[in-house]
């Protein structure tokens, strides 16, 4: 397995793979990895890709100092993980590489309007654009690639397909499967952070969300059934809203649509969502 720490390594890699006809299979992640990180990865070997997983921490999406500070970071442990999962190279650039003004701002950010107006965008002001400018910035780097997400991160998927086609930036962009603990939890970096207590209270959240997907319900009846199961269980809940699949705005009418839940617990935002079919009678 290769390191490396340079963007011109990256791009080297990348491009090297091009140059002897294989296909690169895009990770880009946040460390602290995971079986759901895991997921993608293998999904980029099943399809025949070199997989390229990218491990960066992009302080310009955190809208909040104290989370990114709490941001948990284990490269030795991710490094040996990788290299028992196959991936053929890890780069992990350094703030100063990736954004070397920083914490000056750019001049340049992406901005991706509609699909991110609302839930996690209107919660985390910033997010969305510091994620938009890095997924486009890795993008540019690896070149022509297929591109690994989780649909753990719903909206950031939709988000990220947008961007993708509107500026031809050439990748294929596939959404993988939420994989979760076998009690149901969705794995998530941020998961070490809860007490055993608030692991367990947070349950709610995906059996809510696996409730919701059990038969056709109106919005109002999913939206509130879910945010009470989460409240009850001690969590705060940010949003409980069903969506459409694909420009993830408020879901209106009936037919398949998807949930999505952001609740705090014990001071920490765990995402959930899944799908849903809507009855008749918003
Ligand atoms: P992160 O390191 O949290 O930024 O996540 C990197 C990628 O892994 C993103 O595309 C996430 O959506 C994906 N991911 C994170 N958690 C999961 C999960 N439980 N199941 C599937 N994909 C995930």
């Amino acid at each position: 397995m290769q390191h490396v720490t340079t963007i011109a390594e990256w791009r080297g890699f990348a491009q090297g793979t091009r140059n002897v006809g294989r296909r690169v299979g895009l990770v880009p992640t946040m460390g602290a990895l995971h079986a759901g990180h895991r997921s993608l990865v293998q999904r980029a070997i099943d399809d025949g890709a070199v997989p390229l997983l990218t491990i960066f921490v992009n302080p310009r999406q955190f809208n909040d100092a104290a989370d990114l500070a709490a941001y948990p970071s284990e490269i030795a442990e991710d490094l040996d993980r990788c290299r028992e999962w196959g991936v053929a190279a890890v780069a992990t650039p350094s703030v100063a590489e990736m954004w070397p003004s920083y914490p000056a701002p750019t001049a340049t950010t992406v901005h991706v309007a509609g699909v991110t107006e609302n839930y996690e965008g209107a919660g985390r002001p910033g997010h969305f654009d510091g994620v938009a400018s890095v997924v486009t910035k890795i993008f540019a780097i690896t070149g022509v690639a297929t591109a690994y997400f989780g649909e753990k991160d719903f909206q950031q998927l939709a988000m990220v397909r947008q961007l993708n086609e509107e500026l031809s930036l050439g990748l294929d962009v596939v959404g993988c499967p939420i994989v979760r603990e076998s009690s149901g939890l969705a794995l998530s970096s941020r998961n070490v952070r809860l007490s055993p207590e608030a692991r367990e209270r947070a349950l709610a959240i995906s059996q809510a969300v696996a409730w919701a997907g059990v038969e056709p319900r109106a919005v109002h009846e999913i939206e509130t059934q879910v945010t009470e199961m989460i409240t009850h269980a001690g969590g705060d809940v940010a949003y409980a809203n069903v969506v459409t699949n694909d420009t993830v705005a408020p879901f209106v009418g009936s037919g398949p649509a998807r949930l999505l839940v952001a609740a705090i617990f014990d001071g920490v935002r765990l995402l959930d969502n899944g799908p849903v079919v809507v009855s008749g009678g918003n």
